[in-house]
């Protein structure tokens, strides 16, 4: 299965609380197997997204990836963030796609109940 260090980066920020040092999670993703490029690729993606910030930390030691409060629900319960199929999951996919896939019904179901 192909690995994605965007999904590991963001499995990694909602397991520390939705706040990471910027190294840390580097040295994470690079403890992963994932390359340098792979990585910049993988924040800079997330924040392009509006999904993190960057935040100062208090010692200004370099910054925090902070998870975005604009995530409230329903998008905070997305379950393709963070899903590890997402790369090779589309509409008609043979393999793995939202109209047959029980986490994003699910999803779609408790929308439709708020
Ligand atoms: S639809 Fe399902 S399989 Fe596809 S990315 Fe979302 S959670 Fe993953």
């Amino acid at each position: 299965m192909k690995k994605d260090a965007i999904v590991h980066l963001w499995r990694y920020i909602n397991k520390n609380g939705n706040s990471v040092h910027i190294n840390d999670a580097k040295k994470f993703l690079s403890s992963q197997g994932f390359n340098e490029d792979a990585i910049d690729h993988a924040i800079n993606t997330l924040h392009k997204l509006s999904f993190l910030r960057y935040t100062s930390d208090e010692k200004g030691d370099g910054y925090l990836l902070q998870k975005m409060d604009i995530l409230e629900s329903p998008l905070e319960d997305l379950p393709c963030i963070g899903c590890e199929h997402l790369h090779e999951c589309h509409i008609g996919g043979d393999r793995y796609s939202p109209e047959r896939c029980q986490y994003f019904e699910a999803w779609i179901m408790k929308i439709r109940n708020q």
